[in-house]
């Protein structure tokens, strides 16, 4: 059997680093890989206690995490110790260090470590010129198995890939956005990007990626096209109008990816490059954003404010049209020399993930080529028509399809026609028997000629669907239409109906669609829209459907799926996405649509017949069962019963619930992934299996070969054996939840109003856009990071302004909003804070208690909490009038690229007011650094500070300088010190370093609070020496003062502070003080295990602290556990509570005999902790040496010998701070 499993080092990979499980035995490789990891986290405690150099940090960074696992307990602390005596150390110098500590014991292991990348390959086939263009913008990850042989036998690679791919069928799976990219890229020598906002990967995201992966095109050229990424800002344009108008630009091929906001900004110029004859190819991923800033789907109307430049345009209305009609873009600018708008819906075709046939690379060059020799001279605007559907008629043999400037489908005797440009065109079907549908394609110029001859000559009503803001105005498409009737030579002139959407509440449907041409029919001409809104639901038709309810972190189980019914069952398949990134971890709502037959028409808007919500956090935002037909499936991932799904849900939901009788499934995938140790890339295998398993569809066999294919294996019959055995454990864990008869009857109050009228979709807006402006996003400690075009890596001011237009468009931006620096960040907010030891007493010893429901937070016993803490607001707000800056002073400023990111990434920006950064984000009152000293000389103008400033930093000022750390001099202090030296706002956020997170020992167990996390805490306050001033440390001031109710950002740290893998070994814990919280976790995890039955090995608990009275933390907890007899032997050293000081090694020395049983008896095998402040560790171990000595009679070298070889099985263990 294959026992699980390690991964180490970057945490996205199929098995968890965290599940490395102790129950191995000595020879398993994964401890091996623990050890490592607990070294270097042992190494970094050791160094992080002495307040280290930020250069030190770096260094340590630079360790190989391999070298570290070959390394003892005291070769650690010999590096570590090398680590703290010099602040020069240099990588040199510490590979040598390493190099000596390694040598003297064997590596016997090589680490193998799991990677994640972000993979942009190119596929050379056959010779030079024949160059297929491979791309996957998905993440590929290599995971290594370890069988309990210890041999390496498996090495998977996942690559999930939606980009253009050599399919063995010929078609391929790919979304629009890649599809018109592919095309684009490999036509031109230059392409501008203009970011796109509906999408999460905007138009041109993958061109970058191609680009500087050195990806030629397909006309040869023998570089990469340069890719330039251009922002969207007043007068935008100008760079390409600077290229069209160059001469060696004449002969370049040229293209634009850009969003519809770009277009609206680049009018003055289009004016300028239509009239240029440049065959420049706009393709644009269109989309509107209204006034409360929400992204309308299917508007055009942003798009065709630049209809009267001159430009041609072209519209496209699904992936294969979107690949389609880019390449006769390219062709019809070649021939004609004319610069084109291609559009394509920014909202849906963008991110819409379909099958479709491609051509040739080299076929479509081919053809472009003889389309530029073919150049065609145009006299007026019906002859361009003519000539550009001649083109159409030479591609339709390439592409297979036939295009026309106007596409009417529907009966030659239709009586009414429905004329839609773009997005309606795809719910424009089955409108009723005598009802044709008009599809513009070419949209400038407009021919009449060519308009007219497309309409029946039955025709005696025309509606024009299009998107009008408001009631009275009409659109653009209904004037050129009524103008073209003027030329009409049929019987009678039709009625032309404007049938505007988005008024109303109404939007584009299937059902709003015929619900409209229904009453058109019987009208004169008059709509009443509100009417047609009310009937849309009941006439839209039903089509297969899943929805899933995803969040960023496991936001790919859909794309697999899509993958699957693609290509292990040849269904045709529709995958489109909306995301909410305006919410602490976003959410992604993604319909999926599928059919056995490849002429089915996907509808926008149908009901889903199976949803799949992996964050159950989500029921409290979204009406998700409102999108579902009766008798639907809902699994929810939860760690519920069906008692607790009773509790934990609304009755607004559960009565919908049983009004639809949807069918509930409940599993827990923590649970599982925590028992096959999967992470990352296992999680959505994992997520895939449970669709399989639990969906109705005829895809399951198929689709477990398909999931095998899809993973590169080096052993498949060993993964085939771990997909069977998680098969089997979904069908353990699936619960089914019956029908409850009282949901039905639930009856609702008011106050269920507000869960009955949460949003059905996830609108794919930056709502929240508003909170950023109100303080609510500050007060979540959110913030939002922006990558700017071309910036320079300095903090530089900004605007209100400027900082909405990023937010409004967080995707062309690639805005994201992060808790914090550590990708696992999660905000919690606070339950309780209490203090422990009495106001009357110095020590603030508070206990706090932080609840975790819906962030997906989970921790193991012994892991620590990291806590990002802010700097308090008043002193910021001082220190930033004495500088003579506003607070809310906008700043840009770059953030660092992450260590492990892949090459290339770019540094991201972060938006803030200078309160926000520097309350949130810089140590200003942190420990300034000599390099902080150093870099304020050039800045002040007074020589005298000048000066002084360069003696603190010199060897002859080293004493002073050391007086200044004693005396806590803060980053504040000193530049209140030197007023002459003032760098600028942006130059000083530059200069101070960022708030490290502190980590607490967390001191309670998940199992006995699955919802909460505790932390025992004490304030640091101390008195500066020389100053006399009150100083107070940095996070747990931010802690005493944070009320019930505030959010916090945490993280969460692994620990070598583990129970021992059996409940029978005796566990001998010794804390000082907070030394007290994992040890109570400890308790809780043992007490817990004693509730369910299990029967629990003793405990010993060596507690110290000043006095009962003040600081006997936890007493009655400990005492009930005593009482009880899980608690074994409670022993307590109050030092100061009798005239002779008593520690808790004394207390350990009485039971010498006790001691020496539970640790060297084979049988029990027990572990010791000691867990606190530094200073007993060394009499603690004498403690131990000393019942070791009695007990084994034996000197004391043997003794300490059996303390390391205790250690080195991790059953010594030390957790001090
Ligand atoms: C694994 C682990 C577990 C831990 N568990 C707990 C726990 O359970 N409970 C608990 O209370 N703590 C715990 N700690 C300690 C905790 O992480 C923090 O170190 C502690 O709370 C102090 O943080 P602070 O930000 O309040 O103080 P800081 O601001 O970090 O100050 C701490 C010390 O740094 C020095 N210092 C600060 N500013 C300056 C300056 N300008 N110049 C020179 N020196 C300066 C001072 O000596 C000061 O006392 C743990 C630490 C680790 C590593």
């Amino acid at each position: 059997m294959l026992t699980v499993l390690h991964t180490l080092a970057n945490s996205v990979g199929l098995f968890n680093k965290n599940s490395a499980t102790s129950a191995a035995t000595a020879a398993n490789p994964s401890q091996t890989i623990n050890k490592a990891l607990q070294n270097l986290h042992l190494v970094r405690k050791i160094i992080l206690s002495q307040n280290l150099e930020e250069s030190q940090e770096q260094l340590l960074g630079q360790i190989s995490v391999s070298a570290l696992a070959s390394l003892s307990y005291d070769q650690l602390q010999d590096l570590a110790n090398a680590l703290i005596a010099t602040i020069t150390t240099s990588t040199k110098e510490l590979t040598h260090i390493l190099t000596q500590l390694r040598s003297s014991t064997a590596v016997e292991k090589t680490i193998i470590t799991t990677t994640t990348t972000r993979t942009t390959s190119k596929t050379v086939t056959g010779d030079d010129d024949n160059v297929s263009i491979t791309s996957s913008e998905g993440p590929s990850s290599t995971v290594t198995v370890v069988d309990e042989n210890d041999h390496l036998s498996l090495s998977v690679q996942s690559v999930l890939s939606l980009g253009i791919q050599t399919e063995t069928n010929g078609l391929q799976l790919t979304s629009g956005n890649l599809a018109v990219e592919h095309v684009a890229y490999s036509l031109s020598d230059l392409v501008f990007v203009y970011p796109s906002t509906s999408s999460q990967s905007y138009l041109g995201h993958a061109s970058e990626q191609w680009s500087k992966a050195g990806v030629a095109n397909a006309t040869g050229a023998v570089l990469a096209p340069q890719v330039l990424k251009m922002s969207t800002r007043a007068n935008a344009a100008s760079a390409i109008l600077g290229a069209v108008t160059s001469q060696e630009a004449k002969n370049s091929s040229l293209s634009a990816l850009a969003s519809s906001a770009a277009i609206v900004n680049m009018i003055p110029n289009l004016y300028q490059i239509a009239q240029s004859s440049t065959p420049i190819v706009f393709h644009v991923a269109a989309e509107s954003v209204d006034a409360d800033l929400n992204v309308l789907r299917g508007d055009y109307s942003d798009v065709l404010v630049a209809r009267e430049t001159g430009l041609l345009y072209l519209t496209s209305n699904s992936v294969q049209e979107a690949y389609d009609v880019s390449i006769l873009a390219h062709a019809i600018a070649s021939s004609t020399s004319q610069s084109i708008i291609h559009i394509l819906d920014g909202v849906q075709t963008s991110q819409q993930v379909e099958a479709i046939k491609t051509v040739k690379d080299q076929d479509v060059a081919a053809f472009i080529k003889h389309e530029r020799n073919k150049s065609v001279l145009v006299q007026d605007e019906d002859s361009l028509v003519t000539a550009i559907e001649g083109i159409f008629d030479r591609a339709a043999t390439l592409l297979d399809r036939r295009y026309k400037a106007f596409e009417y489908t529907g009966p030659e005797n239709a009586e009414t026609v429905v004329v839609v440009l773009g997005p309606a065109n795809s719910v424009a079907k089955n409108l009723g028997d005598k009802v044709g549908v008009l599809n513009i394609r070419l949209y400038r110029p407009w021919s009449f000629s060519h308009f007219l001859k497309a309409i029946p000559s039955t025709a005696k009503k025309v509606i024009v669907v299009e998107p009008v803001a408001n009631a009275v105005a009409h659109g653009p498409i209904f004037l050129d239409v009524s103008a073209s009737f003027n030329l009409w030579t049929g019987a009678k002139r039709p009625t032309v109906i404007n049938a505007k959407y988005g008024l109303h509440g109404s939007s584009l449907s299937q059902g709003w669609l015929k619900a409209l041409v229904h009453q058109a029919i019987g009208s004169q001409g008059k709509l009443d829209l509100a009417t047609v809104v009310a009937e849309a639901d009941q006439l839209q038709e039903e089509v297969k459907q899943v929805i899933f309810w995803e969040t960023t972190a496991s936001a790919s189980v859909s794309a697999h799926v899509a993958r699957h019914f693609h290509s292990a069952l040849g269904h045709r398949v529709q995958h489109s996405s909306s995301v909410n990134s305006f919410r602490h971890t976003a959410v992604i709502e993604t319909r999926l649509q599928f059919s056995k037959s490849q002429a089915v028409e996907f509808v926008n808007s149908a009901l889903g017949d199976y949803a799949f919500v992996q964050d159950v956090s989500v029921l409290a935002e979204y009406n998700i069962v409102d999108s579902l037909r009766s008798g639907a499936v809902l699994l929810l991932n939860a760690p519920w019963s069906v008692e607790e799904l009773e509790t934990k849900t609304s009755a607004a939901f559960r009565h919908a619930l049983g009004a639809k009788q949807i069918q509930v499934l409940l599993i827990d995938f923590a649970n599982v992934t925590k028992q096959f140790g999967l992470s990352g890339a296992g999680e959505t295998l994992l997520g895939q299996i449970t669709f399989l398993k639990t969906h109705s569809s005829n895809l399951r066999e198929a689709a477990f070969d398909a999931i095998e294919h899809q993973y590169e294996t080096s052993n498949s019959k060993l993964f085939k054996d771990l997909i069977l055995n998680l098969v089997e454990q979904v069908d353990k864990e699936v619960i089914e939840v019956p029908q409850n008869p009282n949901w039905l009857a639930i009856t609702l109050e008011e106050a269920d109003q507000a869960a009955l009228a949460l949003p059905k979709h996830v609108q794919p807006t930056v709502r929240a856009i508003a909170n950023a402006f109100d303080g609510s996003l500050a007060s979540t400690a959110a913030d939002v990071q922006v990558v700017e075009e071309g910036e320079v890596a300095l903090g530089k001011i900004s605007s209100w302004h400027k900082a909405a237009w990023q937010l409004m468009f967080s995707q062309a931006y690639d805005t994201k909003h992060t808790l914090s620096d550590e990708d696992h960040s999660y905000l919690v907010s606070v339950s309780e804070n209490r203090r422990l030891t009495p106001t009357t007493y110095d020590r603030n010893v508070f206990h706090l208690e932080f609840d975790t429901t819906g962030t997906g937070l989970r921790y193991e016993i012994g892991d620590a909490l990291g806590i990002h803490g802010w700097n308090d607001t008043q002193e910021v707000l001082d220190f930033i009038e004495f500088y003579g800056e506003k607070p809310d002073t906008v700043v840009l400023v770059p953030r660092a690229v992450p260590k492990n990111a892949p090459e290339g990434t770019q540094a991201r920006h972060q938006t803030n007011t200078f309160l926000q950064i520097l309350q949130q984000t810089l140590d200003l009152f942190g420990r300034p650094s000599k390099r902080f000293y150093a870099d304020l000389i050039p800045y002040a103008t007074n020589s005298s500070e000048k000066e002084r400033l360069a003696y603190l930093i010199s060897p002859e000022g080293a004493e002073e300088f050391k007086a200044r750390v004693d005396e806590t001099l803060t980053h504040a202090d000193v530049l209140r010190e030197f007023p002459s030296a003032h760098p600028s706002t942006p130059q000083l956020i530059n200069m101070l370093p960022p708030i490290k997170p502190r980590h607490y020992s967390i001191a309670s167990s998940q199992k006995a609070h699955p919802n909460s996390v505790h932390l025992l805490v004490v304030a640091v306050e101390w008195t500066a020496p020389i100053s006399a001033k009150a100083r107070f440390g940095q996070c747990t001031r931010y802690l005493t003062s944070l009320g019930v109710g505030a959010k916090v950002t945490v993280s969460i740290k692994s620990s070598v502070m583990k129970l021992p893998t059996s409940p029978h070994q005796p566990v001998i814990m010794a804390g000082l003080g907070t030394g007290m919280a994992p040890f109570r976790a400890f308790i809780q995890e043992r007490a817990w295990q004693k509730s369910q039955g299990i029967e629990v090995g003793p405990m010993v608990l060596y507690f110290g602290s000043r006095n009962r009275s003040n600081e006997y933390l936890y007493g009655e907890e400990l005492e009930a556990y005593h009482a009880d007899g899980l608690l074994t032997h409670l022993r307590l050293a109050f030092s100061r509570d009798q005239r002779e000081k008593v520690y808790i090694q004394q207390k350990m020395a009485e039971d010498g005999t006790l001691l020496h049983k539970y640790l060297l008896d084979s049988k029990l095998n027990g572990h010791f902790y000691l867990c606190g402040p530094t200073w007993p560790a060394g009499d603690v171990k004498d403690a131990i040496v000393q019942s070791f000595m009695d007990g084994e009679s034996c000197a004391v070298v043997d003794a300490n010998r059996i303390v390391n070889k205790l250690k080195e099985e991790e059953r010594y263990v030390l957790e001090v701070y």
